[in-house]
């Protein structure tokens, strides 16, 4: 059986799923490597959606500098701050990450 119709897995999202599950799904997308990869262009600059916070969210996956909050966008989508997906309030990186 495959299942990759419509979205190439169980619940692991995908370059266009949005929220958390876009967060989990570049933060796992090659092993983790792309989650730490400079963003072309010098970043995207983008305001926290958990405390307003503006920062330059410099790889595709950050933290918001003031409060932790975690935020990613895929590759596929960062030509665009819109595209910034928040993974909530609840949701945060390992201390050593
Ligand atoms: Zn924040």
């Amino acid at each position: 059986m495959g299942g990759c119709g419509t979205g190439c897995g169980d619940g692991m999202g995908g370059p266009f799923s949005e929220g958390r599950e876009l967060v989990e799904f570049v933060l796992m997308a090659h092993n983790g490597a792309v989650a730490k990869t400079p963003i072309p262009n010098g970043g995207l600059p983008t305001k926290c959606q958990e405390c307003g916070e503006s920062f330059t969210l410099e790889t595709f996956v950050a933290k918001c500098p003031k409060c932790g909050g975690v935020h990613a966008v895929s590759p596929p989508r960062c030509d665009d701050p819109a595209n910034i997906q928040y993974a909530g309030a609840d949701f945060r990186l390992p201390q050593d990450w």
